[in-house]
């Protein structure tokens, strides 16, 4: 019965370490926590854990949210599928260093270093940041089939995916630039250490690529 001269140790726990020294532990603990009032087991989750590791939740905009937040073709591209003009969008020639993020829900979407110039008028690019961060349905509006491209988080739709990109996946993911809002590397990553060559010659190799 030494267990239950330890000090911090109450009657519940005493009585509990009679039936068994599990039970002892158990209860007890239950009866620190009790006595904090605080809810314990969460909070010490949350510390435990990096900021990296805690999604944070994202909380759905309503119709009237996203209309007072988003321009109208950003609304109707997000909202209802619909296709922004090839050539008369913000980013289809965009070479700036940087990443693109949702315009709904601001998720990381794609990285300026998997852009590339496919002729078509709208930004694209041969793989999304994550594979996590994109979802895919079948979009059967055209007579042909075509695959469906939305953001994993808010479910905004982005554009569509094709098989004729270029290495090293072979994808081609058609975006609109409405869906989307750029981030400029030096402005959202000013601690990575610099490039060997001048931030203004960073996009070199990818005109040598697309043009
Ligand atoms: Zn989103």
């Amino acid at each position: 019965m030494k267990t239950c001269l330890t000090p911090p140790l109450s009657a519940p726990a005493c009585f509990a370490g009679i039936v068994s020294l599990a039970g002892m532990l158990f209860v007890s603990t239950l009866t620190i926590a009790h006595a904090d009032d605080t809810p314990v087991a969460s909070t010490a989750d949350a510390r435990d854990k990096s900021p990296t590791d805690v999604e944070p939740a994202y909380q759905p905009k309503s119709k009237s949210e996203l209309r007072r937040s988003l321009n109208r073709m950003q609304y109707d591209v997000t909202q209802n599928e619909a296709t922004e003009p090839a050539f008369r969008n913000k980013y289809w020639d965009n070479k700036k260093e940087g990443t693109y993020h949702c315009i709904v829900c601001e998720q990381e979407l794609f990285d300026s270093k998997t852009k590339f110039k496919s002729g078509t008028g709208w930004p694209s690019f041969y793989q999304p940041k994550d594979e996590k961060v994109v979802g895919f349905r079948n979009d059967w509006r055209l007579i042909y089939t075509r695959v469906e491209v939305h953001c994993s988080r808010c479910g905004a739709h982005l554009g569509h995916v094709f098989d004729d990109g270029p290495e090293p996946t072979g994808k081609r993911y058609c975006m609109n630039s409405a869906s989307l809002n750029f981030v400029e590397a030096d402005k959202s990553a000013k601690n990575k250490p610099a490039p060997n060559k001048p931030a203004d010659s960073v996009s070199a190799g990818q005109d040598a690529k697309q043009d």
